[in-house]
């Protein structure tokens, strides 16, 4: 990673994040990692789905989550749960077939959000990743990866989720007694556009991208 202290990295996190709201010496950000590539392919206790609200598989991260998965034993699972799933909301299922290491798959609805983003949307997409990170608390997960949800076929503006991702992780794992229940979160990116969002404005802050 660039050195943190170089003017030219604060002025790159001053565009994403407002600074004087993050300790950037918190332990928080030891225990974030950037991946690129297929999420599915990652060894962490949970992976996060970009799921619709019938929960009926279908394209992007989505699919791919469920061939990895198996889809009719994914499928069956979904199943289980009431739908259609509320927008921000998050529900648990077994991983299936996914590699041995995977316990879980969060399914999050996201916002479709064309035509800007409005507090509302914000809200939602922010209230995926809480209630991702809490079900994993719940059940005592230590590490989780978040695909980037609804910046895909949602359309949601890839920069401005960037800033809420980064910033409701933070508020909830700045807090000690919550900081220490976390080996490792990982934010998968898959299009280069996010890849750069990330790149260009928090990699100077994680210690194990
Ligand atoms: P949404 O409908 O919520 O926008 P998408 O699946 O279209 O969901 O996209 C969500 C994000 O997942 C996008 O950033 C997309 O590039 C990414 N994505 C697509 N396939 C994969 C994959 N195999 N692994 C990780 N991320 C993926």
């Amino acid at each position: 990673p660039e050195d943190v202290t170089t003017l030219d990295g604060v002025n790159k996190l001053n565009e994403l994040i407002d600074t004087d709201k993050f300790d950037l010496k918190h332990p928080f950000w030891d225990k974030i990692s950037l991946f690129y590539g297929d999420i599915t392919k990652i060894n962490v206790d949970a992976i996060v789905n970009a799921a619709n609200a019938g929960l009926g598989g279908g394209g992007g991260v989505d699919g791919a989550i469920h061939r990895a998965a198996g889809y009719n034993q994914l499928q069956a699972e979904c199943r289980k749960h009431d739908r259609p799933v509320a927008t921000g909301q998050a529900v648990i299922t077994d991983a299936c077939k996914l590699s041995t290491h995977v316990k879980k798959i969060i399914h999050c609805v996201g916002p479709i959000c064309y035509g800007g983003v409005t507090s509302k949307k914000r809200h939602e997409l922010e209230s995926c990743y809480r209630r991702a990170i809490e079900l994993s608390e719940e059940i005592g997960l230590r590490s989780i990866a978040f695909c980037c949800i609804s910046t895909g076929i949602y359309g949601y503006d890839n920069k401005d989720a960037a800033k809420s991702v980064i910033k409701i992780l933070y508020k909830h794992l700045s807090k000690e007694e919550n900081v220490e229940k976390w080996d490792r979160i990982v934010l998968c990116l898959f299009m280069d556009i996010d890849k750069q969002c990330y790149k260009h404005y928090i990699t100077q802050l994680i210690r194990n991208p």
